[in-house]
């Protein structure tokens, strides 16, 4: 039995007559790198915020290793360590300077100089923050999450906007942390990245909690190895889709079909066949492995991209 640290409990955040978080309930496990994916507007940063204290929830609760984090914000404060994406720097401090200044908030704190080490930053030790590169930036704004050494670090999109070697850095620090036996709670809205870094993902839509489980269950919970996309040539052409054979699931992405089955070759073969026989040309035909994405669409019907 996995140990709880986090604990979520029908946490709901209107604003006016808008909910943008609906009920969610959820818990994390002691060491794990959990993600929240979902599009824009999901209700991600709401959630991380209300569990950091930012915003009080209507309704539900949370803690975090055993502290309410309403009535006992106090000492969550002091377990954990956030980078939001608001976080404003003091562009004309230096990096040094700037985690000094943070450690100096806190009863005690980790040495300075290993951090910034961590953090791949020896070489801006001087610089200052308005001439950091975004991914250094990022990389700063963790190191002052973890400057009075928190058990839980709290990442909003952390890698949103970064370059790919940027982002590849960044996921290397991130397993650096879960190595180090800290807790990861990061949103994202780039599947690849859920996919690679995170022990399990809770995937929210329209502020509800749509499926949790670790990276490989969701995919395997679509009972197909792989997707067909395809559209026709002749624009609202239309087979069908039932008597292809193979196909466990049908999703669509703006005007292409998506099929998804174990069996790629019969599936194939027969989709073709259809097509020939009603006289229709297939277009933009792609076969790839299933992904968290198709997860997403095959729950929502809509694209993590175009949600
Ligand atoms: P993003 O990836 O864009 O940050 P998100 O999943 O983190 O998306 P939230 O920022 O939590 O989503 O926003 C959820 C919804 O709540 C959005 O529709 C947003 O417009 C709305 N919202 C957020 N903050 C406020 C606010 N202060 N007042 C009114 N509506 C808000």
């Amino acid at each position: 039995m996995e140990e709880s640290i986090i604990s979520v409990k029908d946490l709901v955040k209107t604003y006016g007559d808008f909910t943008a978080v609906n009920g969610i309930t959820f818990e994390v496990h002691k060491g794990e790198v959990f993600g929240v994916l979902g599009p824009n507007g999901a209700g991600k940063t709401t959630t991380l915020e209300m569990l950091v204290g930012l915003r009080k929830p209507d309704r539900g609760a949370a803690d975090i290793g055993g502290f309410d984090v309403v009535r006992d914000l106090k000492n969550v404060k002091e377990v954990i360590g956030v980078q939001l994406q608001s976080t404003t720097l003091f562009e004309l401090l230096t990096v040094e300077e700037i985690l000094h200044l943070y450690a100096s908030f806190y009863k005690k704190h980790i040495p300075i100089e290993p951090l910034i080490k961590d953090m791949l930053l020896t070489d801006k030790t001087n610089s200052r923050i308005k001439s950091l590169s975004g991914g250094q930036k990022q990389r700063l704004a963790i190191a002052l999450a973890l400057v009075h050494d928190p058990w839980i670090i709290f990442l909003d999109e952390p890698t949103t906007g970064l370059d790919p070697q940027a982002r590849r850095t960044l996921w290397d620090i991130i397993f650096k942390l879960k190595e180090k036996g800290k807790t990861v709670v990061l949103t994202t809205h780039y599947m690849d990245e859920a996919h690679v870094l995170c022990d399990r993902i809770a995937i929210m839509d329209q502020g509800n909690l749509i499926a949790l489980d670790t990276p490989e269950e969701l995919v395997r919970s679509l009972h197909s190895e792989n997707a067909v996309e395809f559209r026709f040539e002749e624009e609202g052409a239309e087979l069908d889709l039932d008597r292809i054979e193979g196909v466990k699931q049908v999703g669509s992405q703006k005007d292409a079909t998506i099929l998804y089955t174990d069996q790629l070759q019969a599936t194939l073969t027969s989709l073709i066949q259809r097509a020939d026989e009603r006289g229709l040309k297939l277009a933009d035909l792609q076969i790839r492995t299933a992904t968290l994405e198709d997860v997403f669409i095959h729950m929502t019907g809509r694209s993590l991209r175009e949600a």
